[in-house]
């Protein structure tokens, strides 16, 4: 893999232009340039330092204006990287449980979808665990699956005594990851709740309820009362 450093050398060689680059990893800004008087902010996601030598050019053209649109090579490499990392077609639907006895997953996710992705996630969800209270030394409330695009709920959750916004937040913390998906950064080390991660989560309007609601209740749950 090409070090940012020096892909951001190949692309001033190959452009001519200044080029400020910021290499994310999320999946909300794939590309994304701005033109400066002395120079180009570019955007990229990581992915792009995997990428073939005509999609190098073609981000250089698309860099000095050369190109103004972004041309289908380019598209077609992040179409594919996409792809590569999407399993979700392997996933059986059947298994999927997403109705629970007082909250109702896929209800959840859909609002949550709407109120701050625009609808544009498109991941599945599942209630997985059992409902009966175990003595319990770590509790998962939720888990996301990225190649299978799944989110699991702990059903433990399943009960009244999970307000709504809490079952949400926990619903909202997943489909984030479905957003900025962990990855190994330049030293290898694996990167879970990055800082992006942590900026998007506490866009959650109960963020701080439900953070409090846990903080308070995290002696009886690992007691198992729950
Ligand atoms: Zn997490």
């Amino acid at each position: 893999m090409m070090l940012a450093t020096r892909f951001q050398q190949e692309l001033e060689e190959s452009s001519g232009m200044k080029v400020k680059l910021k290499i994310n990893d999320n999946r909300s800004t794939m590309l994304s340039v701005r033109w400066e008087p002395d120079c180009a902010k570019v955007s990229l996601h990581r992915m792009f330092l995997q990428a073939p030598q005509n999609v190098m050019q073609s981000l250089a053209c698309y860099i000095s204006r050369e190109d103004n649109k972004i041309t289908p090579d380019i598209k077609d490499f992040i179409e594919a990287h996409l792809q590569k990392l999407d399993y979700s077609h392997l996933l059986d639907r059947r298994k999927l449980c997403a109705r629970g006895s007082v909250h109702d997953l896929q209800k959840i996710y859909n609002q949550l979808n709407r109120e701050y992705f625009q609808g544009r996630l498109n991941l599945h969800i599942t209630w997985f665990g059992k409902t009966q209270p175990r003595r319990r030394i770590r509790v998962t409330f939720g888990l996301y699956h990225d190649p299978l695009k799944l989110i699991k709920i702990n059903r433990l959750l399943d009960s009244p005594s999970f307000p709504d916004y809490l079952v949400a937040y926990v619903v909202y913390h997943e489909m984030v990851h479905g957003v900025c998906p962990a990855y190994h950064d330049e030293r290898g080390v694996y990167r879970i709740h990055t800082n992006e991660f942590k900026e998007l989560e506490m866009q959650y309007q109960h963020y701080s309820l439900a953070q409090n609601w846990i903080k308070e209740h995290q002696g009886h749950l690992f007691k198992g009362m729950f």
